[in-house]
């Protein structure tokens, strides 16, 4: 099997899954109880939230865990509206944000609340005089993803969080893509609000965290005990945490030489794709994307049958059209950056790890370029450009 969803999830590393297992069966106490059996569990507790906040220049006390980047997005969207409407009932954000964010954002507008939602480029990165241009006096949050996880595409987050500062707008980041993947630092980007989640960087899933910086006052998520100051109830998922914060210990070491070599696996990609498989585009920014991400469109393929073929060469991959009730709807990003819906449908995402091999990449490819040439061998829509194609030929040549 050649994995390349890794944007979708990770695999749980050897070393997360070893620190992980005692807390299972042996240390299996309740971290808040008194007892010193249950005090090495709190211990962990506490060395995974120093390992999670050091990864972007954050305060352990800053960390609050929770069940994952949906639960972090809901949180900081829901809790700062709530915290801040006697300010206004604005909030801006983006049309490519993760659906955890736009949907929280509509159940917002139901309840009364007003959302800008500020285009992208056609690489994908916000508009900047947009965004500067929908601030009001009665803004609150201003909530923009860090990097995209469909397209790659990295946003200017230091220039948010100046015009966020500027104008004394709380500033949330969903960074599920882009923490333990790229260098993030909360004070150089003015970052008030911050979510990750564990399955994206080769942690467990069901855990994530939100970041809330020390004089941001928003109420707690989840009522009922004191964990996390009282900020978020639940008994401590000691496994999970355990697991995140080893994650985030892996990912920080060492995280310029990782980058550094899926960038050039991605690129090694991007150039054998656009170059040997036939009417095929990038999605997504050319440099400024992240390490691990590649998307393409390919004409005259449906994104669905593809990975199927794909499925059947034993290449997990994923597409940008979600079934959702038995229709396909393309996907909101491709339909943002401008793609037409027939473009939108036959995308491609493939998205590497520390553990994709080149030889992986070429394997890929080759089944890539076979599955694209049969798939549109099949399609009425690509004779029909053959012919075309051949005509306009015709037509050149006889006018010379
Ligand atoms: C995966 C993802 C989420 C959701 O995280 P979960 O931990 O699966 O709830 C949110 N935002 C982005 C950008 C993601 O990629």
């Amino acid at each position: 099997m050649i994995y390349l969803d890794n944007a979708a999830t990770t695999r749980v590393s050897d070393e997360v899954f070893e620190a992980m297992r005692p807390y299972f069966c042996e240390l299996y106490a309740n971290p808040s109880a008194v007892y010193s059996f249950a005090g090495k569990s709190m211990k962990a507790v506490d060395e995974a939230r120093k390992s999670v906040a050091g990864l972007i220049g954050a305060k352990p006390n800053e960390i609050y865990f929770t069940a994952g980047g949906s639960e972090s997005d809901n949180w900081a969207v829901k809790a700062a509206a709530e915290a801040y409407h006697t300010k206004g009932k604005h909030i801006i954000t983006s049309t490519i944000e993760h659906h955890a964010v736009l949907h929280t954002c509509q159940y917002l507008e139901k309840q009364g609340y007003e959302v800008t939602y500020v285009p992208v480029d056609a690489s994908g990165v916000i508009r900047l005089d947009e965004l500067e241009a929908a601030i009001r006096p009665d803004t609150i949050l201003i909530t923009v993803m860090a990097a995209n996880n469909e397209i790659g595409t990295i946003q200017p987050l230091k220039e948010i969080g100046a015009l966020a500062r500027k104008n004394g707008i709380l500033f949330h980041t969903d960074a599920v893509q882009a923490y333990g993947h790229i260098p993030l630092d909360v004070d150089a980007l003015n970052i008030d609000m911050l979510s990750a989640s564990g399955h994206k960087f080769h942690g467990p899933k069901g855990i994530g965290f939100l970041y809330i910086r020390k004089e941001v006052c928003i109420g707690s998520f989840v009522h009922g005990g004191a964990q996390e100051r009282s900020r978020r109830a639940g008994t401590h998922n000691t496994p999970g945490i355990v697991g995140i914060g080893a994650a985030a210990r892996l990912a920080a070491g060492g995280l310029e030489k990782r980058m550094e070599k899926e960038t050039a696996l991605r690129d090694y990609l991007i150039s054998r794709v656009l170059a040997e498989v036939p009417l095929s585009r990038l999605n997504g920014h050319a440099t400024d994307r992240l390490p691990n991400n590649a998307n393409f469109s390919l004409s005259f393929i449906e994104g669905e049958s593809l990975l199927i073929l794909l499925d059947q060469q034993g290449i997990c991959a994923s597409s940008g059209s979600a079934c959702t009730a038995g229709a396909l709807d393309p996907s909101h990003v491709l339909l943002a950056l401008g793609l037409s819906r027939e473009a939108a449908r036959g995308s491609l995402r493939l998205s590497l790890s520390e553990e994709t091999t080149k030889e992986d990449i070429d394997v890929t490819v080759e089944a890539l370029k076979k599955i694209v040439a049969r798939l549109r061998s099949m399609s009425p829509q690509y004779e029909d450009f053959l012919k075309q194609q051949k005509k306009d030929e015709e037509k050149i040549k006889a006018e010379y």
